[in-house]
């Protein structure tokens, strides 16, 4: 069994996009710079913010954080949101969500500039992907192809299971797996919470994808001998011995499945931390103007 170790893949990403930011800022060229918009005082959205902020900065970026409190109209953040699309200094920026629910959450997303739409989420983006035209990628799928990719696993011809179908997780990678690419050319099957015999898939299965947030959801008895299972659950379970109260689990029961598998990913350590690697690559492809020429 071969631990998919996304925090190394994660560093070893943000190494190599340093590198260029570094070349780019000796050849007098543009540095790349990201804005985040937040909403609220959410604990888990001022982390994950403050972590791509962070992020931006150890790679050489500018980035750019735009807070606003609970009661912001909705009106005030298109305007926000106009102001960055006609930046030229802004590449690529995102809103972080949720939004509060006095906000309609698909106007805000579908206001933003496909251009610069590095979370991947706006339908010209998905619809590009869906034909197959480069487009920006959601962060965790495109983490998952470079894990994949990176570790140089074989998924031409697998059967892979996707279990979960949300708009940023799971229906993306189930497309993207499908494609006629590596990583990809593999045969799909997308569960989800009306799947009935979630097991019966599952035991076919040479790639796992699990983005459901269920502890523990799937276990040795659904994994055949030698399958390829990547984790993007991530459920806080409370834990008295941790300073937070909590910890960090996954769909998988990691102890039991984990023998079985030619390869997986622990939670945390796995899937987690390619998402901010991948961000970070799509504000450098918009900077770079690779997507849309
Ligand atoms: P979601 O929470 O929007 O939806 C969950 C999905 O699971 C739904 O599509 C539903 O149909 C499916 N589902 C529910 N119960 C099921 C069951 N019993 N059997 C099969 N399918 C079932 O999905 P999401 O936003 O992709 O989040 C899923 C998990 O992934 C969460 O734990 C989330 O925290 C985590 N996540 C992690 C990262 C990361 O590590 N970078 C990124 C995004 C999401």
């Amino acid at each position: 069994m071969i631990l998919l170790d996304g925090k190394r893949t994660s560093e070893a990403i943000q190494q190599e996009i340093a590198a260029e930011v570094a070349d780019i800022r000796v050849h007098g060229g543009k540095v790349p710079h990201l804005a985040a918009i937040l909403v609220g005082n959410d604990g888990g959205s001022v982390t994950y913010v403050t972590n791509k902020v962070l992020a931006c900065e150890k790679v050489g970026f500018g980035s750019t954080l735009i807070r606003y409190e609970d009661d912001v109209t909705e009106e005030e953040l298109l305007d926000k949101i106009q102001e960055l699309n006609n930046s030229d200094e802004i590449d690529g920026f995102i809103v972080q969500l949720p939004l509060p629910r006095h906000i309609n959450s698909q106007k805000v997303l579908e206001a933003v500039d496909p251009r610069k739409d590095v979370d991947g989420f706006h339908p010209v983006n998905v619809g590009r992907m869906v034909a197959g035209l480069t487009s920006f990628l959601p962060a965790t799928p495109y983490g998952i192809l470079q894990l994949l990719e990176r570790y140089n696993i074989e998924t031409s011809g697998k059967h892979c299971v996707v279990i979960g179908r949300s708009n940023i997780v799971g229906s993306p990678m189930s497309i993207l797996m499908a494609k006629a690419a590596y990583p990809g050319n593999s045969t799909v099957t997308l569960c989800h919470r009306n799947t009935v015999d979630l097991a019966y898939h599952t035991r076919q299965a040479d790639i796992i994808i699990s983005a459901v947030g269920i502890p523990g959801l799937l276990t040795a008895d659904m994994v055949k001998e030698g399958a390829v299972v990547i984790d993007v659950g991530t459920t806080r379970v409370p834990d008295d011995s941790r300073k937070s109260g909590y910890r960090l689990r996954g769909d998988v029961d990691f102890e039991n499945v984990a023998p079985k598998c030619s390869y997986i990913t622990p939670v945390p350590g796995g899937v987690g931390p390619l998402t901010i690697a991948m961000l970070l690559k799509n504000t450098l492809r918009a900077a770079k103007r690779e997507i849309y020429a």
